[in-house]
């Protein structure tokens, strides 16, 4: 069933959108199922299952990293992460140059924009954000590549609030890609969308939609 889902997903989603099975609570035998099938990207919200599952399986999956990330945490993801999508402050986003560059590499990373109207969801608010960019702290760090925004809706049953809160995320991303990222090329990312509002993520410009139940049936 796992990889018809997929197949049926990747049918009803635009080849522009990327399709991030979100894994979390679920076996390494379903991960393979998906591989199998010709799935290569996966997301995960927790560090130490996601380093235990990158032990684990093939080498040529993309891990994403979609939770929140606590700092001391990210030594252990440095080497492999493919994407790190809830980047919600200065100090974890140094941690992260910190680490990188350890490793030799430049991660890439999503800026955490807070839009739901839940007070429980981490994030920026767009004036936390330009302050951050406009720090000299961020532009010593070499080693990250911001390649975008990353937000999660209210958990409402009315799809109209759900689409007023990507469109103010798609509206924060295009303020950011003509301001401070305008000469990044690579900032062109809108994570938005898990199983219960993708197709609405998708009509507010969604580039990446992280789909865990959807695929893999209910945690
Ligand atoms: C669990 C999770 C998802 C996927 O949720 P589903 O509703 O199962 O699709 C997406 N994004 C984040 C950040 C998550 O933690």
């Amino acid at each position: 069933m796992i990889v018809e889902r997929i197949q049926q997903l990747k049918k009803e989603i635009p080849a522009t959108v990327q399709l991030i099975a979100v894994s979390k609570t679920k076996p390494n035998s379903d991960i393979q199922i998906a591989y199998d099938g010709g799935q290569r990207v996966f997301g995960e919200n927790k560090v130490q299952e996601l380093v235990d599952k990158y032990e684990a399986l093939p080498k040529d999956i993309e891990w994403h990293l979609i939770g929140h990330l606590q700092t001391n945490k990210v030594k252990y993801i440095a080497p492999f992460v493919h994407l790190i999508h809830a980047v919600d402050s200065l100090k974890l986003l140094q941690e992260i140059n910190k680490q990188a560059k350890k490793n030799d590499r430049i991660i890439p990373c999503l800026l955490q924009f807070f839009i739901a109207s839940e007070e429980t969801k981490f994030g920026f608010s767009i004036e936390e954000a330009q302050e951050m960019l406009a720090s000299p702290e961020f532009f010593e760090l070499k080693n990250v590549n911001i390649v975008g925004v990353m937000g999660m809706a209210s958990f409402v049953d009315d799809p109209s609030q759900v689409e007023k809160e990507f469109n103010n995320l798609h509206n924060y991303f295009q303020l950011l890609k003509s301001s401070v990222f305008k000469f990044n090329k690579d900032f062109k990312e809108i994570s938005m969308g898990m199983s219960g509002d993708y197709q609405i993520a998708i009509e507010q410009g969604s580039t990446m939609v992280r789909l865990g139940s959807t695929i893999f049936g209910s945690r």
